[in-house]
């Protein structure tokens, strides 16, 4: 009578610690599926501060470059003034040495202005160069910014669900580990915990673990497939069980 209590029991604790971790694993899975978005919102941020930071280095190239055409152009202005001075100079000159001096000096203040009239120029074809490049980056900068936009509308979306839906299913995992007793709750938790996928509970598969894929011995399968003990798998310490534990798994078989 006794004997017959333990069998169903191990069984049932097996079952229950199964249906625990198949709640579990959805949160996880959720979890995961969450997981990539603020990646990918992150990766749209640090493009869009990178394409920021070009943009404000064309514009204060094209600020620099503006500010030196405005400085050959004064200079041109300053001599445009020094040649009119010079050539009412020549008016009054008294003799042709001195008509021939200002004369030079007029021819280079020529020079000057045509020197400062190329640099305007070179600027110029300079400055078309970074238009172009500025304009391209905030074209892409705009596209980025609808982008992130986008993908920060979908994940507040997504987040606010899987946050209900994680709630749920936390209410059915608390449900479900009403009358596992402790130790095994916490022995469950703690195999939990130590692994990133968070699996306690494994299915045998192909004669093997599956949560390490570690080979199990015939022997080792045929006691795991009764149930009659809680066992784990030797390899990873996972709590192993039979698929057959699984009512759903049976369906599967019949409809096979
Ligand atoms: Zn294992």
């Amino acid at each position: 009578m006794t004997k017959i209590k333990e069998i169903i029991s191990a069984e049932d604790k097996l079952l229950q610690l199964y249906n625990l971790q198949k709640i579990h694993s959805k949160i996880d899975e959720l979890s995961v599926l969450q997981g990539e978005l603020p990646e990918e919102v992150q990766d749209l941020e640090d493009e869009l501060a990178g394409l920021e930071t070009r943009i404000g280095n064309f514009e204060s190239e094209m600020e620099h470059l503006s500010a030196q055409v405005a400085n050959h152009n004064g200079n041109i202005q300053k001599a445009e003034d020094l040649i009119a001075k010079y050539e009412k100079q020549q008016m009054n000159v008294k003799n042709n040495r001195e008509f021939d001096a200002i004369s030079k000096e007029i021819e280079m203040q020529n020079l000057e202005i045509e020197l400062s009239k190329k640099r305007i120029r070179d600027i110029g074809r300079d400055t078309d160069a970074k238009r172009q490049n500025l304009q391209d980056a905030q074209r892409r900068r705009d596209l980025k910014k609808r982008d992130l936009e986008m993908k920060k509308k979908e994940l507040e979306v997504i987040t606010a669900e899987t946050e209900k839906e994680q709630g749920e299913l936390r209410i059915l995992a608390d449900r479900a580990s009403v009358g596992i007793e402790e130790r095994l709750l916490n022995a469950y938790n703690r195999i939990r915990n130590t692994y990133r996928n968070g699996l306690a509970v494994v299915l045998v598969s192909r004669d093997a673990c599956g949560g390490c894929f570690g080979k199990i011995p015939p022997q080792r399968q045929i006691e795991i497939r009764q149930h009659k003990k809680i066992l784990l798998c030797e390899h990873c310490g996972r709590i192993l069980v039979d698929p057959r534990i699984d009512p759903e798994y049976e369906d599967e078989i019949i409809i096979d």
